[in-house]
C-alpha cells in the first residue's frame, strides 16, 4: 500500500561550508523595514523608540540556490532585488531574551529576497496581504550557509549588491534597525523558533528593478556572496 496519493515535495536544503551535510529548511521568515534609509525610500520611516519589527513569511518552496538562473515572474512589471544578510537557526528558541538568543544561531548566509514590487505596493497601501508581492516562487535566493561557529554574532561588516557590475546597494550591518539577538528574542515571543528556520533580516537601502539578462551579485564581509541571473520571462 502507498503512503501517500502522490510523491511529497523533496526536502529543501542549504549546503553548510565545510560540512557534506545539508542545512534542511523548516520556514521562512522575512524582516520589513530594518534599515532606516530603506524604510525612508520605502516612504514609511521607522522609530525604533515606538515601533516594533514586523515580518512577512515565504514558502520554504520559494527558496532557490546562489547561481541559479530564474525566469522573470510573472504578474508583475517592477521586479525588484533585496540583499540581505540570513540567520539560520540550529536550536530551538521560545520566548528567550536578547542574551540566550546566540545560542539558536546555527549560522549565516547571504539572501536575495526578490520582490514584485508593484504588487507589493498596492497591497500595502490597499491594508492587503503582501503574498503576491513577496511568497514569489523562486524568490528566496541564498547562498551556502557559514557556520556561527566562528563569528559569534555579527554586529557590523560590509553589505552590497551590484547588477551587471554596478554597485546598488552598500550598507553595513551596524545598521540594522533591529539587531541579531533583538530580532531572535523578539520573533520567539509569537513563534518556537526550531533547527531549519531561516530569518531574512531585511535589506538597505539602493533597491530596484530587474530585467531579463540582468545579472545581481552581492556580498557579505565574513560571509560570502551571492548570485542570480534573470532570465526571460516563461
Ligand atoms: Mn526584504
Amino acid at each position: 500500500m502507498e503512503q501517500y496519493v502522490f510523491l511529497p515535495p523533496p526536502v529543501v536544503a542549504v549546503p553548510v561550508r565545510g560540512n557534506t551535510a545539508l542545512f534542511p529548511v523548516r520556514r521562512v521568515f522575512c524582516v520589513g523595514r530594518n534599515y532606516a534609509a530603506h524604510a525612508v525610500e520605502m516612504g514609511r520611516p521607522v522609530d525604533k523608540s515606538s515601533a516594533e519589527p514586523f515580518y512577512f513569511t515565504k514558502s520554504s518552496q520559494a527558496i532557490i540556490a546562489s547561481g541559479s538562473r530564474t525566469p522573470y515572474p510573472p504578474g508583475t512589471h517592477n521586479f525588484h532585488y533585496e540583499m540581505e544578510l540570513v540567520v539560520a537557526i540550529g536550536a530551538p528558541a521560545f520566548r528567550v531574551s536578547e542574551e540566550e538568543a546566540p545560542r539558536a544561531i546555527f549560522g549565516y548566509a547571504c539572501g536575495l529576497d526578490m520582490t514584485r514590487r508593484d504588487l507589493q505596493l498596492i497591497a500595502r497601501d490597499q491594508g492587503r496581504p503582501w503574498d503576491l508581492g513577496k511568497d514569489v516562487e523562486q524568490s528566496a535566493v541564498i547562498s551556502e550557509l557559514v557556520p556561527a561557529t566562528h563569528l559569534g554574532v555579527l554586529k557590523q561588516g560590509a553589505i552590497s549588491l551590484r547588477v551587471n557590475g554596478a554597485v546598488k546597494q552598500q550598507s553595513d550591518l551596524q545598521h540594522l534597525i533591529w539587531n541579531i539577538p533583538e530580532l531572535i528574542a523578539h520573533l520567539s515571543r509569537f513563534y518556537h523558533l526550531l533547527p531549519g528556520d531561516l530569518i531574512f533580516t531585511g535589506t538597505p537601502e539602493g533597491v530596484g528593478p530587474v530585467q531579463p539578462g540582468d545579472r545581481i551579485e552581492g556580498f557579505i564581509e565574513q560571509v560570502g556572496t551571492i548570485e542570480l541571473e534573470i532570465a526571460a520571462p516563461e
